[in-house]
C-alpha cells in the first residue's frame, strides 16, 4: 500500500492520531524524544516545525523507536508520517515571543506559566523552544511581552524538509487575508502532489460562513487530499477535561455540516476526552491532533538527561503516551 493509501485508511478508521511537537518548536532534543515516545505509542503522524534539522531529528526519533521496539516487546503498526507546519503572518503558531527589557520588572510570572521552559532565569526568551502560545503575555501585567512573526521561505525551506523525510505539509491560516492563504496553499499543493496537505483553521477571525467558503476554495485546488485541522482554541490543551476540548469538537462539527468531503482532524484544546466528546456529539472526526496535552504528560520523563539511553524511563513514557493514543481512537471507547 502506498503512503497516501495508508494515511487514507487510518483516517477512514478515524485512527489518525497526530502528535504536535509545535510549529515553532525548534528544540531538536525535545522533538526527537517526543517522536521516539509517540512512535512507540502508535501515533500516525508527528507534526514539526519547518526546519530541515528538526525534520532530521524527527526521523532519528522514529528510527530509534523501531530499533528499541523489540526490546520493549512492542510492534509498531505503521511508520508515522512527518508533517511540517508553516504559518501565515498573524497566526499564533508562526510567531515567537520577546521580552522588552525596559518594560520588564522581572516578576517571574511569565516563566512560571511557560510550559515550554522557554524563558531563562534572566528573562530572555529561548527562541528555539518558544511555540508562540501567548500564555506568558496573558500573565504579564507590565505589557513587556510582544511577538514577532517567523516567516519561512516556503519555496526554499520546504523542499529541504521534504528531502529530509517530511511527507505531509500543513498551513496555519489564522488570517482574514484570503489572497495570501491561497498563494501559500498553491505552493504547498505543488510540493506534495501525492499525499495529504492540511490547513489549520480557527474561528478567531472568520465567521462560520467564511470558514466554509475558505475550505471550499482550498478543496477546489486540492480535492480529496485536503485535511482540515479544525482548531478549537489554539494551543490550549493544558487541562484534561471536556470543556477544554469543547471548541475543537464545535469547529469540527461546522466542517462536517458543510458536507465538503475533506478529512477532519480535531485540534486546539484536544486531550484524552476529544474523541469521546466528538462521538457523543455525533461529530465524526478522522483523527485528533494532540499538542499541549500530549507534550505535558510525558515532559517530566523526556526531560531526564539520559532519557534516550534509559529503557525504564522510555517504557514509562510510552505507557503514558499509549494510553492517550488509545483514548483518542474511537474503537477503544
Ligand atoms: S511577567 Fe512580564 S514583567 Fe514579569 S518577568 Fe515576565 S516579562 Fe517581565
Ligand atoms: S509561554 Fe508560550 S509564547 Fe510565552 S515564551 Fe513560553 S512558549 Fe513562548
Amino acid at each position: 500500500m502506498n503512503r497516501y493509501k495508508q494515511a487514507q485508511s487510518l483516517m477512514e478508521k478515524r485512527n489518525f492520531i497526530k502528535i504536535v511537537c509545535g510549529a515553532g518548536n525548534e528544540d531538536s532534543d525535545e522533538v526527537r524524544r517526543l517522536t521516539l515516545v509517540y512512535t512507540l505509542a502508535g501515533a500516525a503522524a508527528i507534526d514539526v516545525s519547518a526546519n530541515p534539522d528538526i525534520v532530521r531529528n524527527a526521523v532519528k526519533g522514529i528510527d530509534a523507536a523501531f530499533r528499541i521496539a523489540p526490546e520493549l516487546d512492542i510492534i509498531i503498526e505503521a511508520r508515522p508520517f512527518i508533517n511540517v507546519s508553516v504559518g501565515l503572518k498573524g497566526d499564533p503558531h508562526a510567531r515567537k515571543a520577546q521580552i522588552l527589557e525596559d518594560m520588564c520588572i522581572q516578576c517571574g510570572k511569565c516563566a512560571e506559566v511557560c510550559e515550554q521552559n522557554a524563558i531563562s532565569d534572566d528573562f530572555i526568551i529561548i527562541t528555539q523552544r518558544c511555540i508562540g502560545c501567548g500564555i506568558c503575555a496573558e500573565e504579564c501585567s507590565s505589557d513587556a511581552i510582544e511577538f514577532f512573526h517567523k516567516r519561512v521561505e516556503l519555496t526554499t525551506v520546504l523542499p529541504d524538509c521534504i528531502k529530509e523525510g517530511a511527507e505531509m505539509l500543513e498551513l496555519h491560516a489564522v488570517t482574514d487575508d484570503d489572497v495570501s492563504v491561497l498563494n501559500d496553499w498553491k505552493i504547498l499543493d505543488v510540493l506534495i502532489p501525492e499525499n495529504y496537505i492540511s490547513v489549520c483553521l480557527d474561528r478567531s477571525l472568520l465567521s462560520d460562513k467564511q470558514l466554509v467558503e475558505r475550505i471550499e476554495k482550498l478543496y477546489d485546488i486540492t480535492g480529496e487530499r485536503l485535511i482540515v485541522q479544525a482548531d478549537g482554541a489554539p494551543m490550549s490543551g493544558g487541562s484534561d477535561d471536556y470543556n477544554t476540548t469543547l471548541q475543537a469538537v464545535a469547529i469540527a462539527d461546522i466542517v462536517q455540516k458543510s458536507k465538503i468531503p475533506v478529512k477532519i482532524l480535531a485540534s486546539g484544546g484536544t486531550n484524552s476526552k476529544s474523541q469521546e466528546l466528538a462521538t457523543l456529539c455525533g461529530v465524526r472526526v478522522h483523527g485528533v491532533s494532540l499538542g499541549t496535552h500530549a507534550r505535558k504528560i510525558v515532559r517530566s520523563l523526556i526531560n531526564s538527561e539520559d532519557f534516550e539511553n534509559n529503557t525504564e524511563l522510555i517504557k514509562q513514557a510510552v505507557l503514558t503516551a499509549r494510553k492517550l493514543v488509545l483514548e483518542s481512537r474511537p474503537e477503544q471507547m
